[in-house]
Formats: C-alpha cells, sequence, structure tokens
C-alpha cells in the first residue's frame, strides 16, 4: 500500500505542476514518517523514496540507527535547544529553526565537528499562537542573524498554516510564504538566492501549495495512513 500511495503522489505531483506551468523536479517529497516503525520506512524505500520527515528526537535517533546511510532525515518538529547538538548529527535539514538561540546553539556544535548544516527558518504565517515559528515582520532579522553563523546554509523558509477544512483556506497563507521568500531575494541572506526553498503543504493541502510555489512538500497520511496515537 506505501509503494502504491507513493507512486500515486508522485504521479499526481507531476500532473499538478504541469497544470501551473512547473517542473515536477523542483518538487521535494518529504515522506513524514512520525509514529510509523522502521518497516514503514523501509516500504517506502523500495518504492525510491529517500527522504523523510520526523518530528520526535528520540523516535528518529532510534530509526536511524536502523537505516542505511542513503536515507535523508529532515526534522520537522520543535526542536529543543539542549537536543540541539543531537540534532546536527540526525538529519540532513533542520526545517523548524524559529530562534536565534537555537541557530547559534546549532552552529557551535556543528564548528567543533566543522560540519554545515542544511536549514529552514520556520514562520508562523498564520500569526496562530498554538504554533512555533518566527512571526512573519521578525523573519527579515533572524535570517539576517542567523546568516552571519558560518556552519548554517539558510536554503529557504517553512510553514505550516493554521488548519482549516477547505484546503482553498490555506492558499492566502502560502502566498505569503512566497512573497515573504521574493522579498529577501535580494538581500543575499540565503545559501542560494535564486532556489530559495519553501517547505509548504501537507496531505490534504499539497495541491494549492505546489500552486504556490512549494519546492517540498511533507506528506504522511497519504503515504502511511492514519498515524497511531501517541503512546
Ligand atoms: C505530521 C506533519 C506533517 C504531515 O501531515 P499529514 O497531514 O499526515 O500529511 C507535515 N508537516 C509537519 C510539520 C507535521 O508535523
Amino acid at each position: 500500500m506505501i509503494q502504491q500511495n507513493i507512486t500515486f503522489l508522485k504521479k499526481r505531483i507531476s500532473e499538478i505542476a504541469a497544470q501551473c506551468g512547473r517542473k515536477s523536479r523542483d518538487i521535494k517529497l518529504v515522506a513524514v514518517s512520525k509514529r510509523f516503525p522502521v518497516e514503514a520506512i523501509r516500504e517506502a524505500q523500495k518504492a525510491g523514496q529517500t527522504l523523510f520527515g520526523e518530528n520526535y528526537l528520540q523516535e528518529a535517533q532510534d530509526k536511524k540507527g536502523q537505516l542505511d546511510e542513503k536515507t535523508q532525515l529532515h526534522f520537522i518538529g520543535h526542536l529543543q535547544s539542549n537536543k540541539a547538538k543531537i540534532a546536527t548529527k540526525l538529519f540532513t535539514m533542520i526545517e523548524t529553526v524559529d530562534r536565534i538561540k537555537l541557530a547559534r546553539i546549532l552552529n557551535k556544535h556543528l564548528v567543533e565537528r566543522d560540519k554545515s548544516l542544511d536549514i529552514l527558518i520556520q514562520v508562523n504565517i498564520g500569526r496562530d499562537t498554538r504554533k512555533s515559528g518566527v512571526l512573519p515582520e521578525d523573519a527579515e532579522k533572524l535570517i539576517a542573524e542567523a546568516a552571519e553563523l558560518p556552519q548554517l546554509r539558510i536554503q529557504g523558509l517553512m510553514t505550516m498554516p493554521p488548519f482549516t477544512k477547505n484546503p482553498e483556506n490555506a492558499r492566502p497563507y502560502f502566498r505569503n510564504l512566497r512573497k515573504l521568500a521574493e522579498g529577501l531575494q535580494s538581500r543575499n541572506l540565503f545559501f542560494d538566492c535564486n532556489a530559495i526553498e519553501l517547505s509548504m503543504g501537507m496531505t490534504h493541502d499539497y495541491q494549492i501549495a505546489i500552486e504556490e510555489g512549494a519546492t517540498l512538500i511533507r506528506i504522511g497520511t497519504a503515504i502511511f495512513g492514519e498515524r497511531p496515537p501517541l503512546q
């Protein structure tokens, strides 16, 4: 089932991309495997999936130990500063950097190992008090400060809009994230200002996100099914 779901999603991504004049290779699928066992990841790998998203440090660490080197993990949960060190070792990208303190601690641990790390700045584009992320008006300051940290490569922005039943309601939030990135393009703060990553869109709204410029879509349920409850 997981393999079929991935094949189906890849087809949908190409169709949606074609409809809005984008290249499907510019849209990467992050398979969100949180709360699913490592076997589910292996199933997805059989369908050619190499990139996975995880929300919990301990869980990601357990799984990483059982997966081969080719497996890329993105961290998409809330990262506590005291877990920053281990996070720099587990993930190829941390999508949820939302405060300068966290950026500085990540940088410090990376300096010690002479390593670089791809990050995204998480923006609370919907100003939702229950969600993490820097407020849109504070994003530029955070990005400018983080851009001075030599080990961090700021690849782009990530957001999770407020949940609404109708995915069309997410469109203005996705559009605002893209506009925020476009507004910062000329400031030379991103690792590659001509290829700013936008991580937005989940199972119920990825079509809208792709139409609005997503380069990373984070999909869990449509690949792995309904998530098991937290233990
Ligand atoms: C769980 C999660 C997802 C995946 O959500 P689905 O609706 O299952 O596709 C995407 N992004 C983040 C940040 C998540 O926590």
